[in-house]
């Protein structure tokens, strides 16, 4: 099922976050601004617009920090969302979480969540160095490590659902430390009981402009894009010997076709609330009031004085027609209907245009699509 018909509402809960990771694509805007929370009132009013208008009932937690850090909100959004008189019965809740959290948080989230996607680079040394905890809370964890928490509530999580309707996964942010290593956390994880895992290789943090205008940035970057594709070939062969899904982000629409990329082409069908009243199309882009260059993916807002959302049918319909048959640069690309135009959130990031292209990204997902082809639909699609 091409990335697309991922169809959901997501919510950017809260600014806050326990970890301080190397790489967190927007540490450095978190810590500029004040702590912004999603109010309740607009995740309610984001429920009810949204099961109005959608068929479908899948909510979502995500970013800007750690969502399970604005427990009780989370709580209640769930609730409410359960509870719903419009289909609230069929709601299915998904979350991507650091995986640092407290044992009532785990209780709750073992018979409430039904995909939970943890942020993890592997084995602990390279978690450890990618993903430490934020000092402040050393305490909390009983001066645990990221990696000590992190591990023990995943085996906790799987030991215990039993029957239940929950799927615990990883979602690995590849870099330089764990790029060789790919096959040695195939089995790290399938030690864990984890059998479904999605890599991505390292993106450039989003900042007040594109990286194409930021030599320091572009410098710092530093990402073997070659081995990474030709260790995830090994490692995903090896993994399905294993009855473990590797998958990657370059590859998140090889079980479909669509000229589309994600659901950042059909926002309303997606949308995500950020914390600070906004909808945006794109998990790049978790706060709305100064968007920069990622401009673009702001497609409305929360209005308090109406209490209803405010839609931007103009930017709506420039990213309805952002699509792998319309660029030039994709038009006669022997994967275009398996790679749609690639990820929109990095493209603008990196090159200030909807339309631009990553030749270094073209090449590794033609690459990766002459290797694998096409394939049966994803069980878990990608967050
Ligand atoms: S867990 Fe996420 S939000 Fe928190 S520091 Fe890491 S990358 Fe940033
Ligand atoms: S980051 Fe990329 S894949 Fe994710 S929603 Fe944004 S455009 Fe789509
Ligand atoms: S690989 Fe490059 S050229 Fe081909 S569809 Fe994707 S973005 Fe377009």
């Amino acid at each position: 099922m091409p990335h697309c018909n991922k169809k959901m509402l997501s919510f950017f809960l809260t600014t806050k976050c326990n970890l301080c990771c190397i790489y967190c694509y927007n540490a450095k805007t978190r810590n500029e601004i004040k702590e912004h929370t999603l109010p309740f009132e607009i995740a309610k009013a984001g429920i009810d617009w949204y099961f109005e208008k959608n068929d479908s009932r899948h909510i979502r937690f995500y970013g800007p920090g750690e969502p399970t850090q604005e427990f009780e909100l989370l709580k209640k959004i769930t609730d409410y969302a359960k509870s719903h008189p419009n289909r609230g019965e069929n709601v299915t809740v998904e979350i991507q979480t650091n995986g640092i959290f407290t044992k009532d948080i785990r209780e709750w989230a073992l018979n409430n969540f039904n995909i939970m996607w943890m942020s993890f680079d592997g084995m602990p040394d390279i978690q450890e160095h990618n993903r430490p905890l934020n000092p402040l809370y050393s305490d909390v964890f009983e001066h645990r490590s990221s990696a000590d928490v992190l591990e023990d509530n995943v085996r906790w999580l799987i030991s215990n659902r039993e029957n239940r309707n929950l799927m615990v996964g990883a979602r690995v942010t590849i870099t330089n430390a764990n790029v060789n290593r790919q096959i040695e956390m195939v089995d790290y994880f399938y030690n864990l009981g984890i059998r479904y895992v999605w890599t991505n290789p390292l993106f450039y943090s989003v900042g007040k402009v594109p990286v194409c205008i930021d030599e320091k940035k572009k410098q710092s970057y530093n990402f073997k894009m070659e081995s990474y594709v030709d260790n995830y070939l090994d490692a995903y062969k090896y993994a399905k010997t294993k009855g473990v899904f590797w998958g990657s982000f370059l590859t998140i629409n090889f079980d479909g076709e669509s000229s589309y990329h994600c659901r950042c082409c059909t926002p309303l069908s997606a949308p995500h609330l950020t914390p600070d009243g906004y909808i945006s199309a794109c998990d790049m882009v978790v706060l709305g009031a100064e968007p920069y260059h990622m401009n673009p993916f702001i497609v409305g807002k929360w209005n308090p004085s109406t209490k209803a959302f405010e839609l931007y049918e103009d930017k709506i319909k420039q990213l309805n027609s952002r699509c792998s048959t319309e660029m030039e640069h994709c038009k006669n690309c022997v994967a275009k209907l398996h790679c749609g135009g690639y990820c929109l959130g990095e493209t603008v990031n990196e090159t200030g245009k909807l339309d631009g292209q990553n030749l270094v990204k073209c090449k590794a997902v033609r690459k990766l699509f002459e290797e694998l082809g096409t394939c049966q639909p994803y069980k878990y699609l990608h967050p």
